[in-house]
């Protein structure tokens, strides 16, 4: 965000600024010295002989303020970061339960010192470049009215013509010292050009041809190996078939690489072989865009911006009516809530949802999904327990998001894993077990065990807690 913002307004500038100063100071430099030729051409030998001394330090002022600039433009970019992260709803409310304020203010501290530094450095870089400048901007008029002088009494060279000749020195020093200022203030502008280059040069995602007008929702992996990082494979070997309309439930212990597979559909990340199809079609020869137009997908950690309600569910399809958003927001069990409210749908929900509780962001996500009507959706269900009132209002609003749609669903709740088509139990980035509920109980194995301890302990809401080494993700 900072090179975004803060970069490109640090060379407005030098991009600004520089042509017109550059073409009119030439422009001021060539006429000056064709009157001064015209005038003499010796006393302009003079004249000019101290222009090189200007433009020798050139070189190492403009390095030296090149690594200055650059070190001062990471700094803010560590600046930046830090009030984005501490300043934050979820940050504020991290350093309050941890007492941290004091902590963080030196933090600040530290690193506002640490820019404080750097740019009285960057101020101070050329200072005698300048001095040297300005000394030259003396001694260059002495040498004149010095050989002036000489040929005056040697070569009868008139005081009017010396007079008028030191009148012109100034429109050739004055512009010569600013056109050395600003490739000066180029070769420092570069480290920032640089920065912002760096993220226009960024490849875009790569993206098939094809466009998927309608998409059944037939999905396949065939023998996806992934990996974040080459040196710990996540997934090994997944193979799995879903049918159109189905919906397919995921659960493992964390880690297992439930949200990776889940990931890989939308192409978040691309596997490093295998293939994954949808319709019989490879997710990379499809357009990334008509792609994603299919797909829907509700996190556990619900995102929404700072905006009105309306707004944020108008996300899920720009041009809805609404109509629509209400009947949306009735089917994911959430107007009744919005209704509540004074101001209805132009509620605002603050930073990030905040101002709404976890139940309500999570239907109001369903809702946005609802509008955007996919034929493919992902959810990943929430595995912190909610009261059972909001609870049963999240699974009916899951059940009729669910209804006549593909379901990937990282299931932590019973009732959906019972309900599910299909179920694949994930483990260490296998898939080691699948089936449905009654053959797998039928099978005896991993996921017949499980059950059955929850059976025999009693209903519990979720299967979270009874899975080994299945601890709540985030
Ligand atoms: P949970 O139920 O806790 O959400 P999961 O089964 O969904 O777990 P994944 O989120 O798919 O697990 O993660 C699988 C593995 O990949 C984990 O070991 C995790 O540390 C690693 N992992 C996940 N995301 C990244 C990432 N962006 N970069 C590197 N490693 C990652």
């Amino acid at each position: 965000m900072n090179r975004v913002s803060n970069d490109v307004d640090n060379v407005d500038n030098v991009v600004t600024g520089t042509l017109v100063s550059i073409v009119t100071n030439i422009a001021t430099i060539a006429t000056t010295l064709i009157a001064m030729f015209v005038l003499d051409w010796k006393l302009s030998l003079i004249a000019i002989a101290v222009v090189p001394l200007m433009i020798l330090p050139l070189g190492p002022v403009g390095r030296r303020m090149y690594v200055v600039r650059k070190k001062t433009r990471e700094k803010r970019d560590q600046i930046e970061s830090l009030t984005q992260e501490t300043l934050s709803i979820s940050g504020i409310t991290l350093i309050k339960s941890f007492v941290r304020e004091a902590y963080e203010q030196t933090r600040f501290y530290t690193v506002s010192t640490d820019l404080m530094k750097l740019e009285i450095r960057l101020a101070m870089v050329g200072r005698w470049f300048i001095a040297f400048i300005s000394a030259m901007i003396i001694v260059g008029p002495a040498l004149v009215w010095l050989g002036g002088g000489y040929f005056a009494i040697r070569a009868g060279l008139t005081i009017g013509t010396i007079v008028a000749f030191v009148a012109l020195l100034g429109r050739l020093y004055t512009p010569a010292s600013t056109l050395a200022g600003i490739q000066v203030q180029i070769v420092s502008a570069l480290a920032v050009f640089e920065r912002i280059f760096e993220y226009l040069d960024m490849k875009p995602e790569p993206s098939g041809a094809l466009q998927l007008p309608r998409v059944e929702g037939k999905i396949d992996f065939e023998r996806v190996e992934f990996a974040y990082t080459p040196e710990r494979p996540v997934l090994r070997g997944i193979d799995f078939h879903i049918d159109p309309g189905q919906v397919a439930a995921f659960v493992g212990p964390s880690g297992a690489g439930k949200t990776t597979i889940t990931q890989l559909v939308p192409r978040f990340y691309d596997p490093q072989s295998g293939r994954i199809l949808i319709d019989g079609v490879d997710v990379r020869e499809v357009d990334i865009d008509s792609l994603r137009s299919h797909i829907g997908i509700v996190t556990q950690e619900t995102y929404l911006f700072h905006d009105t309600i309306g707004a944020n569910l108008r996300y899920g399809r720009v041009d809805a009516t609404q109509a629509e958003i209400e009947a949306a927001a009735r089917a994911a069990n959430i107007a009744n809530f919005i209704d509540t409210l004074p101001e209805g749908y132009d509620t605002v929900v603050g930073e990030r949802g905040h101002k709404l509780s976890g139940g309500e962001r999570q239907r109001l996500a369903i809702a946005r999904v609802l509008l955007k009507d996919p034929r493919i959706l992902i959810l990943d269900e929430a595995t912190s327990s909610l009261d059972s009132e909001n609870e049963a209002l999240i699974q009916t609003a899951f059940e009729k998001a669910m209804r006549g749609r593909t379901s990937l669903v990282i299931a932590h709740r019973l009732s959906t894993i019972l309900s599910a088509d299909v179920i694949f139990v994930v483990d260490g980035g296998r898939i080691v077990e699948r089936g449905t509920h009654r053959e797998l109980l039928e099978r005896g194995g991993t996921y017949a065990r499980l059950y059955r301890t929850q059976f025999e302990k009693g209903s519990r809401p979720t299967l979270a807690p009874i899975l080994p080494g299945y601890e709540h993700s985030t």
